[in-house]
């Protein structure tokens, strides 16, 4: 009933864990959701810290880190992910004050000018059988060994204190492609919360990366099963909350067959409300 996916990203293995009707309308039926300012001020700072490591490791002071947030604010003015969340002057100020304070939060995590980096926002992607896995590495770093770090900033919240190692298989995913690609799992995967200031760092090895494969063969299986069968489960959590899909999904009394159709002219109508 639906095309089989070729490729996926981290993020759409976890989507459809989390829920498969969402997975369904996002990544099956790749409806365009409206901007959410979260994720605009979330693309804003890593443009900027993106930017700011173009520069020479001596040349990456706080005074350069804040011109190329502003580099990175004139880039934005004409982007969608901007220009369609309709936000008034003042509503604007706060969201590029926002960014600003993430960045400067940002700076008393770490010293620029002592990381070595070796690759920006870096597309990997590698084969699982028929699929190919994809994958954005923020920034891969030498430690002091010369072994690889991945480094990933987040701009949402940290998790909590009953954070599992299960929850992290995600960032995994970044071990099996530096295997695949480079030959060498990474030593370390740094996740920066920059709102918080919390560093969570996790260990891969041979096991983890195999078992990110498993998982995503695994993966691959369900959504295959749910493209031949048209069924795509909702599955109702905090995360309905957010859901962009909520009035056609079954859950909630919605009809999925006519978010396709629908959700564009009223997706396009929110932006221009
Ligand atoms: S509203 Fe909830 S259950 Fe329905 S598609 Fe969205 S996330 Fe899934």
């Amino acid at each position: 009933m639906f095309p089989v996916p070729t490729s996926l990203s981290p993020s759409r293995v976890e989507s459809f864990l989390s829920c498969p009707m969402q997975f369904r309308f996002a990544s099956i039926e790749r409806i365009a959701e409206p901007p959410q300012i979260h994720m605009t001020r979330g693309s804003l700072v890593h443009r900027a810290l993106e930017l700011l490591f173009t520069h020479p490791a001596d040349a990456r002071t706080a005074e350069v880190a804040v011109q190329a947030l502003d580099a990175a604010i004139v880039e934005y003015r004409s982007d969608p992910d901007f220009v369609d969340l309709r936000l008034t002057d003042a509503q604007a100020d706060v969201l590029f004050a926002d960014a600003l304070d993430l960045v400067h939060k940002y700076l008393q995590m770490e010293d620029p000018r002592a990381v070595r980096d070796i690759g920006l926002e870096l597309r990997l992607e590698a084969g699982v059988g028929d699929l190919t896995l994809r994958g954005i590495i923020d920034r891969l770093d030498l430690d002091a060994d010369g072994n690889l770090v991945v480094v990933d900033y987040k701009t949402g919240r940290a998790p909590g204190a009953n954070f599992e190692q299960g929850k992290m298989t995600g960032v995994h995913f970044y071990s099996f492609l530096c295997q695949a690609l480079f030959g060498r799992i990474p030593s370390k995967i740094r996740l920066m919360y920059l709102k918080t200031g919390e560093v969570i760092e996790a260990t891969p090895s041979a096991q983890s990366v195999r078992f990110v494969t498993t998982r995503t063969a695994a993966v691959l299986k369900a959504v295959e099963k749910s493209c031949v069968s048209g069924s795509f489960q909702p599955r109702v959590s905090t995360l309905c909350g957010s859901c962009s899909f909520k009035q056609w999904c079954p859950a909630f009394g919605g009809n999925p067959d006519l978010a396709a159709v629908e959700a564009p002219l009223v997706f396009g109508s929110a932006v221009a409300a």
